[in-house]
C-alpha cells in the first residue's frame, strides 16, 4: 500500500542532497561535480512538483510513454532523461519529446538507427550507452568488450552526442561487488577517453540503495527514485 509519501518529498529530498554532498566529500570530489536525477517513473506529477518546490530540476522516467504525458504538465525549466530502454519504433518521438539526455542506447544497431533518425529531424541528442558491467546473459547493455570493438563505428556517428556511460549493475549481495562493477565502468570510461576523440564527460551510476558507492567510484550523474519520492507502486500503471 502507498502511503501519502508526498508529504515526505521534500525532507526525503534534503536528505539525499546531504549524503550526496557527504559522499563527494569524503571521495574528495568537487562540491556539486555529481548531478541528481530525480527518477520519478510511477509517481503522479503531484509528487513531482514537489521536488520542483524544493529546487530540483532534473527529472528523470523510464518509459517513453510515461513521460510524454508528465512533460507538459511540469514547469519548461524542468530538464528531462529518458533511463529506460528505447524501442526503435519509438525513437522518433523520444528525439522530438526534447530530452536533454537519453541514457540507454544499448546496441551499435539502436545507436546506428538514432543517429538516421536525428539527421531526419535535424536534432543532434544528447546520449549514454549502456554497459553490461556483470556480464549476464539476459541483461541490456553493450558488454565492454563489444564497446570497444565497435567504439570506431560509435565515434563516427556524428548526429548524436555520446556524452558518457551509464550502467544499472545486478543487485549484489555485498556492497564490494556493486562497488566492483561501478569500478569497471569507471575504468571504461577511462579507457576510452584515452582512446579518444570524445571526452566523455557522463558517468551515470548509482541509485538510491547505492549512490554513495558510485560516487565513490566516480559517478557524475545518480539516479535516485525511491528514497526521494517513496515506494512505487506498479499496479496502476
Ligand atoms: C527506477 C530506476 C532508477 C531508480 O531506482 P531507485 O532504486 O528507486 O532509486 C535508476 N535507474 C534506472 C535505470 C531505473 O529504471
Amino acid at each position: 500500500m502507498r502511503y501519502d509519501v508526498a508529504m515526505h518529498i521534500p525532507a526525503q529530498l534534503e536528505e539525499i542532497r546531504q549524503e550526496l554532498a557527504e559522499a563527494e566529500s569524503v571521495a574528495q570530489r568537487a562540491a556539486g561535480s555529481v548531478q541528481l536525477l530525480a527518477v520519478s517513473k510511477t509517481f503522479p506529477v503531484s509528487d513531482i512538483r514537489q521536488a520542483y518546490d524544493c529546487g530540483q530540476r532534473l527529472f528523470g522516467e523510464n518509459r517513453l510513454q510515461e513521460a510524454l504525458e508528465k512533460m507538459p504538465q511540469m514547469p519548461s525549466d524542468c530538464r528531462w532523461h529518458l533511463i529506460g530502454p528505447l524501442q526503435r519504433n519509438k525513437v522518433r518521438k523520444a528525439l522530438q519529446a526534447g530530452f536533454e539526455l537519453i541514457q540507454a542506447v544499448d546496441s551499435l544497431r539502436l545507436a546506428e538507427f538514432m543517429n538516421r533518425v536525428a539527421e531526419e529531424e535535424a536534432v543532434c541528442p544528447a546520449i549514454l550507452l549502456e554497459v553490461n558491467v556483470d556480464g549476464e546473459a539476459s541483461k541490456h547493455g553493450f558488454s565492454p568488450d563489444e564497446l570497444l570493438e565497435q567504439w570506431e563505428q560509435l565515434t563516427a556517428l556524428t548526429q548524436i552526442k555520446i556524452e558518457g556511460l551509464m550502467c544499472i549493475p545486478a543487485i549484489q549481495e555485498c556492497e564490494e561487488d556493486v562497488r566492483a562493477a561501478f569500478a569497471r565502468l569507471r575504468d571504461l570510461t577511462e579507457q576510452l577517453r584515452q582512446r579518444g576523440p570524445l571526452p566523455l564527460p557522463q558517468i551515470s551510476m548509482g541509485m538510491s540503495s547505492d549512490f554513495a558507492a558510485a560516487i565513490a567510484e566516480g559517478a557524475t550523474l545518480v539516479r535516485v527514485g525511491s528514497a526521494i519520492f517513496g515506494k512505487r507502486d506498479y499496479g496502476h500503471l
